[in-house]
């Protein structure tokens, strides 16, 4: 079993762009090994043929409406329609991955015209489609193909995606000791992403009111959203990997401590990604023995098979 993401088409799946292009997304071939995709093209799906005139937003009386210029005709209903039917038939995708600044599937930044023709942008906003779906699937991890290069966002793209598909899976065993090994098994990375998140899901596995586990379970995903809800910050990294350190560091050589706190500073300084630390604190977990450390998820987020330097350093 693999997590499942809803892909746009035209990223390697299909030539279904408006001028029957298809989109070279290199990262797809390294994920289809660990991730099942399901690919649609919601503007072929609605009926528009391959090639065809393309489509564009057009702000009237504050709606957005989803226009094709050389027409005229106002795609909207049929595009909130398909939305809507297609999030029915999906209920049980692990992430979202669509096309940037398409007026269908752009998740941000997609232009905004006053008008069908000789226009100026407005503002931007997400596609069509992408919007009625994201408003539906908010707590997934979803991303435009374009930013998935950015290696900070890909990791935590990544990261979010494999342990709400492993809560997922944990939930379905419906056990007290399935959560709590769960939780002790990804307190590491919880500290690096949000300590104060961190301690409300350790409150809830504490159980103190003794709540049902369905509740339980409902209210540790809630709070495990909201923990998953930004970028980790690097310096939250580096706290959570100095805690490890600690439970070996009076056992290492001066030379070793003084070789891994330099690591730690090179990270710190952008000259070594966080893997080479993760790395190195893992091998010291495992000649030390230390049993409540060796399944930390903060050393092995997401498959090995995953990691990947490539880097665009565009955020945006
Ligand atoms: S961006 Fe979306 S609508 Fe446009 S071609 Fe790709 S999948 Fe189809």
């Amino acid at each position: 079993m693999k997590p499942k993401i809803l892909i746009s088409s035209c990223l390697g799946f299909a030539k279904c762009r408006y001028n029957g292009d298809i989109v070279n997304f290199e990262l797809l071939e390294m994920m289809k090994e660990y991730i099942d995709f399901i690919p649609i093209c919601p503007e072929v799906e609605i009926g528009l043929t391959i090639p065809r005139d393309s489509l564009r937003i057009v702000k009237n009386d504050d709606e957005y409406r989803l226009i094709q210029p050389s027409t005229k005709i106002d795609f909207t209903n049929e595009m909130k329609a398909y939305a809507e039917k297609i999030s029915k038939e999906i209920k049980d995708i692990d992430g979202i991955i669509l096309k940037g600044r398409s007026p269908s599937c752009g998740i941000k930044d997609v232009k905004v015209y006053s008008g069908i023709s000789n226009s100026a942008v407005v503002e931007k906003t997400k596609g069509i489609f992408a919007k009625e779906i994201l408003d539906k699937y908010y707590y997934l991890p979803t991303e435009e193909e374009g930013r998935l290069l950015n290696l900070e966002i890909r990791e935590h793209f990544f990261t979010k995606l494999f342990v709400l598909y492993d809560y997922k899976n944990i939930k379905k065993e419906n056990s007290m000791k399935a959560l709590i090994d769960f939780h002790s098994n990804n307190k590491y990375l919880y500290f690096a992403y949000d300590q104060t998140q961190k301690n409300k899901l350790g409150q809830i596995v504490a159980n103190q009111n003794k709540k049902p586990l369905y509740e339980l379970f409902n209210e540790y995903f809630e709070e495990l959203i909201k923990l998953f809800s930004k970028l980790p910050s690097k310096k939250n990294y580096i706290n959570s990997y100095l805690h490890i350190f600690g439970y070996f560091s009076k056992d290492i050589s001066k030379n070793e401590r003084e070789f891994l706190l330099d690591l730690i500073e090179k990270y710190r300084n952008n000259q070594i990604e966080k893997t080479t630390i993760a790395n190195v604190l893992k091998s010291y977990v495992i000649k030390y023995n230390i049993d409540y450390l060796l399944n930390q998820r903060i050393f092995s987020p997401f498959p090995d098979g995953l990691v990947s330097l490539i880097d665009s350093s565009i955020k945006h």
